[in-house]
């Protein structure tokens, strides 16, 4: 028989989806916030909460972008590490930046816990060391935490790892305690109902082509006729195309992909990976993996290409990926292969604030789960003048690159490199 893999996300196939709205739209809002995404949805809920009329408008269906279609770990998600942002920034803002990839998984764990309608465990992550280098390094550093910023972190040496892995094909690893995982579909539609149980009004599939300033606000031209809104927040993340060209030269879009096994059985899996954790690696060309919510199936994401529009093309170079490190798997059925858009920075870090009198709030390197709704409900606090909404990224210039303007061309020979050097182990 042949096999049919479908290119809907697995979290998707049996998501309970709101219908399209074919309410006219208002003609005047407070509020409007474009992408429908967590952080656009977590921004509205703020603004909505406290009285602004908030209208919330998504090029694509419900899920379009990555908040329906991710690996749903969670993780501290500051890329940057400690020592290299107090080079640059000093030590306090270098705490201070590092404290917010603390507090977004803090503030994502009580919202999963308040309403328990996202699917949230406490499995924590295996991280996999690709050399044995990179075990001594993260070894080291497990140990020596900046103080205030510890997490709970086990360094598990090799001879030790079939207790969270039935691979050898690691270096030993580190357990981090605290990660956690979410159905990234339930979240996306626990972070809609809050905005919209708050009075914000969330329409899909209505684009915005233009947004243009016109004195006390401004006016937004969607196929549905023009809004005009006092604030406007750009929550387009990966997506963030020709609307915003001073945003679209400052996030690197690349692409994520992932594949779903068929049912492999509960037994299977938990041979496989035994504590149920989500798993990641110290390769600098990522991979991500876990156990589906059921127990049934694996899913596995990386990086298997750049812009490969086409997720079924990905998948002979995904099930590679995992049959590298799982041979058990090397004959196993694909049933679900799905890519979404990630939005890279070229500092590596998330950012929000205001250009030119439009609010912005993206650039979660491939780690928004945790950080897109709490930099959201951030930004939608900044929106509203609120001393809470407060953060350490406040300020940070968002850097571009001379002749870049939203096409990566130096993506190609900087993941040639990446990957050459994850291959020489080094
Ligand atoms: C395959 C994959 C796996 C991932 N795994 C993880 C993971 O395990 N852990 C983790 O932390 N992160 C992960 N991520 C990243 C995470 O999903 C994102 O960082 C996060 O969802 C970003 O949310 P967002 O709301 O900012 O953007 P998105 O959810 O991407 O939403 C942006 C929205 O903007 C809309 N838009 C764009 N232009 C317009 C316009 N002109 N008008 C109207 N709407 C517009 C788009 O349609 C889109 O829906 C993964 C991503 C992918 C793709």
């Amino acid at each position: 028989m042949p096999n049919t893999i479908s290119v809907t996300p697995l979290w998707m196939q049996n998501a309970d989806l709101p219908p399209p709205s074919e309410r006219p739209l208002p003609s005047r809002v407070d509020v409007l916030v474009i992408g429908a995404g967590y952080t656009g949805l977590s921004a509205a809920r703020e603004t909505a909460a406290a009285g602004r009329s908030t209208l919330v408008l998504d090029a694509g269906e419900l899920g379009a972008g990555c908040s329906s279609r991710n690996g749903g770990q969670v993780a501290y998600s500051i890329k940057p590490t400690f020592n290299s942002l107090k080079a640059k920034f000093g030590e306090d803002w270098a705490f201070r930046i590092c404290r917010e990839g603390l507090d977004a998984v803090t503030y994502l764990r009580s919202l999963a816990k308040q309403r328990d309608d996202c699917g949230w465990r406490e499995d924590g992550c295996f991280f996999g060391a690709h050399t044995a280098r990179h075990f001594g390094h993260m070894a080291r550093d497990a140990e020596s935490q900046p103080r205030g910023l510890e997490q709970r972190i086990s360094v598990v040496p090799r001879a030790e790892q079939h207790g969270e892995i039935a691979s050898d094909f690691y270096h030993g690893g580190c357990v981090y305690h605290d990660d956690a995982s979410v159905d990234p579909t339930r979240l996306l539609l626990s972070l809609l109902r809050r905005a919209e149980e708050s009075g914000a009004w969330v329409v899909d599939r209505c684009p915005v082509g233009a947004i243009q300033s016109n004195g006390d606000g401004f006016e937004a031209l969607t196929p549905r006729g023009i809004v005009r809104a006092r604030q406007v927040l750009l929550a387009t993340n990966g997506y963030s195309g020709p609307l915003s060209p001073w945003h679209r030269r400052r996030v690197i879009p690349i692409g994520s992909y992932q594949i779903a096994t068929e049912p492999l059985g509960t037994d299977r899996v938990r041979a496989l990976i035994p504590r149920g954790r989500n798993i990641a690696d110290s390769r600098r060309v990522v991979v991500y993996y876990r156990p589906s919510a059921d127990g049934e199936r694996i899913i596995f994401g990386g990086r298997a290409a750049l812009a490969e529009k086409d997720p079924l093309a990905c998948v002979p170079r995904l099930r590679q990926m995992m049959a590298r490190i799982f041979p058990q798997l090397k004959s196993v059925r694909v049933s679900h292969a799905w890519v979404g858009w990630v939005a890279y920075t070229f500092d590596t870090l998330p950012h929000l604030g205001q250009h030119d009198g439009i609010y912005y709030c993206m650039g979660y390197c491939g780690q928004g789960v945790p950080l897109a709704p709490y930099f959201g409900s951030r930004i939608g606090q900044q929106m509203l003048g609120l001393k809470e909404g407060c953060t350490a990224l406040d300020g940070l210039p968002f850097p571009s690159r001379p002749y870049y303007h939203g096409r990566p061309w130096f993506l190609a020979p900087s993941v040639f490199a990446y990957r050459l050097i994850d291959a020489i182990g080094f």
